[in-house]
């Protein structure tokens, strides 16, 4: 037997149809286009592709992009400065800050800084509290496309055990609060989890973001699971660059009953939910119900 294969691709490429169809109904209303602002601080090759591509997305579905590339000796005050800009700028509604910052600047600062309002990524602790409190908030990007995938698979989730192998504010916890909040029995794992694979074999959705590449092996997962892989390892294999997921896909795919792949799974999810986000915010900043997008 071999598992669907869940095509993160093809849904974040159906998600970005309705985002764009959605957009010109916000302008109609408000005389302007939902507005995404990043920030990168240095020049990381990988942050800039990742940047570049975020605002490319974001202009494709009809909305305003607003890019701060700055440079990796920029002091915290100046720093500050600009996130208070971008607070105080109408036309921006999102606000993502590219994780991580160089080291003499205070990462938690800068995100506690953001707007609550315009915490497009989700990170700031008001917005962690308001998910652990089960209220409507801005949710981190990666988690809530698993969420999306997951639902859009399995339809209701109530009742399933799952297991969340990692528990980094990014990932693992808030992607633990969203299976809680649908009504999943679920365990949060980490470094210190002892007899893992006991732990994954009892559930019936597995999300693996340890960043441990191909960690879980196929005789971990119980027969006909839902496997969301988000790790990404870069590695030189035969000679070849490879990205490898935490879950050994080739063992996985044989048990699972429906597994995302690395690429193609997770991966397309984290940028079209940072323009569903922006776009749902827009809409709550100017007190616009949203239109159904997943
Ligand atoms: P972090 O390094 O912040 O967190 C990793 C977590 O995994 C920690 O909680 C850690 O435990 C746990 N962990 C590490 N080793 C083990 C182990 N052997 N067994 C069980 N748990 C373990 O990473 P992130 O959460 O930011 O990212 C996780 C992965 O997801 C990375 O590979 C990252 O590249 C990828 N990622 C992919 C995205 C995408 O869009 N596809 C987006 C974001 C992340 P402890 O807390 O005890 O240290």
């Amino acid at each position: 037997m071999s598992a669907t294969i869940i095509d993160g691709k093809a849904y974040a490429e159906s998600l970005a149809d309705r985002i764009a169809a959605a957009v010109p109904a916000f302008k109609a209303r408000t005389g302007r286009a939902p507005g995404l602002a990043v920030v990168l601080v240095g020049s990381d090759p990988a942050s800039e592709i990742y940047v570049r591509n975020k605002g490319r997305k974001t202009v494709e579905l009809g909305m305003t992009s607003f890019e701060h590339i700055l440079p990796a000796t920029i002091r915290q005050e100046e720093l500050l400065n600009i996130v208070a800009a971008l607070n105080a700028n109408d036309l921006v509604d999102g606000i993502l800050v590219q994780l991580p910052l160089p080291g003499h600047l205070d990462e938690l600062a800068i995100v506690a800084a953001i707007d609550p309002a315009k915490d497009v990524d989700g990170l700031h602790p008001q917005s962690a509290g308001r998910l652990a409190a089960g209220i409507a908030g801005p949710v981190s990007c990666t988690p809530l496309g698993c969420l999306m995938l997951l639902k859009n698979e399995l339809g209701d989730l109530s009742g399933l055990d799952a297991i969340v192998v990692g528990r980094s504010i990014l990932v693992g916890k808030p992607m633990a609060q969203l299976l809680l909040n649908a009504n999943c029995t679920v365990t949060i794992a980490h470094s210190r989890t002892r007899n893992l694979s006991e732990k994954v074999r009892l559930a019936d959705i597995v999300v693996a973001a340890s960043g441990q590449a191909e960690m879980i092996k196929g005789d971990w997962i119980k027969p006909g699971a839902a496997v969301i892989d988000v790790g990404t390892t870069r590695v030189i294999r035969d000679g070849k660059r490879k990205l490898l997921g935490d879950v050994d896909f080739d063992s996985a795919v044989t048990i699972a009953g429906a597994i995302t792949p690395v690429p193609g799974g997770v991966g397309p999810m984290t940028i079209m939910t940072l323009m569903h986000n922006t776009l749902v915010i827009a809409h709550h900043r100017s007190a616009l119900p949203v239109p159904p997008l997943w």
